[in-house]
């Protein structure tokens, strides 16, 4: 799990998952099925508690703490449905 503070944090994350070109299932707010490469797949939350941001991923690297792709493909889809809610 980590605590999402800035953009910058998810660039390299970003880069790999754009490189990766995986797929990503919305399985409820908050809540999205990554699948990883070896076919696997990954669950990410991105929830909000009190005034920070936090991403958790099934995956060994975001046990440790670190920004994982997975996280950075679901929050992408992530911030693009908070922003259609807001719109409605
Ligand atoms: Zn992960």
């Amino acid at each position: 799990m980590f605590i999402l503070k800035s953009k910058s944090q998810l660039e390299k994350a970003i880069t790999k998952a754009m490189k990766i070109r995986t797929k990503v299932k919305f399985i409820s707010f908050g809540v999205y099925s990554v699948k990883g490469t070896k076919g696997n797949f990954y669950t990410v939350k991105c929830e909000r508690v009190g005034n920070e941001k936090q991403v958790s991923c099934e995956c060994l690297g975001a046990a440790k703490g670190l920004v994982c792709w997975h996280s950075a493909c679901a929050l992408s889809l992530h911030v693009a449905i908070v922003r259609q809610r807001q719109t409605v």
